[in-house]
């Protein structure tokens, strides 16, 4: 599409924009509120699909949402609105960014659970039994092969730098993950 047509284009999308505003552009102004839309459904009051969409609202009620471009090619389109609109933008991408960030550290805490319970699973099947025989008969000590195993399994050091050191879940989930692997190679033999 060569420049002009873009801009024939543009200009068709402003006009039908223009249309569903019922022909002018006074009266409405632009809430404030932007929000991510659906790819395969939302659409510019002109007609073209939309990703955000940018909530207008007229003196006497009236409502509707248009993209971010053909709003720029309006006639007497009201410049203040235009910076409201991208700052409006601004905002709801980061707002989205940040929900992002939290539901990924949601999953990585989540997956760091999974492992340290899979390790204690581990030790508990190996171990388990000799570790409340001791406790039956009221001793403190560990059967040494506990004790080896513990220690081999990286569990202690993960706990121990789980509170120091590691304190990134993706950092605590790596550092599980070679404890059970330790620990598999050194008691299944199949951590190979
Ligand atoms: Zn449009």
């Amino acid at each position: 599409m060569t420049t002009e047509e873009k801009t024939q284009r543009c200009l068709h999308h402003a006009e039908r924009l223009l249309a569903a505003m019922g022909g002018s552009p006074e009266g409405w102004s632009f809430t404030g509120d932007v929000v991510e839309g659906d790819p395969e459904k939302s659409r510019c009051a002109c007609g073209h699909p939309i990703r955000w969409e940018f909530q207008w609202k007229h003196e006497d009620g009236r409502t509707l949402v248009t993209g971010s471009v053909c709003v720029e090619n309006l006639p007497l389109i009201d410049r203040m609105i235009v910076e409201a609109m991208r700052a409006a933008l601004v905002k709801a991408i980061q707002v989205r960014e940040e929900a992002a960030r939290k539901a990924r550290a949601a999953s990585l805490d989540a997956e760091v659970d999974a492992l340290r319970t899979e390790l204690r699973g581990l030790i508990e099947e190996k171990f388990g039994w000799a570790i409340r025989s001791a406790e039956a008969i009221g001793s403190a000590w560990i059967p040494h092969d506990v004790y080896s195993a513990l220690r081999t399994s990286e569990y202690y050091r993960c706990e121990l730098r789980r509170s120091r050191t590691l304190k990134t879940p993706r950092g605590q989930a790596e550092c599980i993950r070679s404890a059970i692997r330790a620990f598999r190679t050194r008691f299944q033999g199949d951590g190979a």
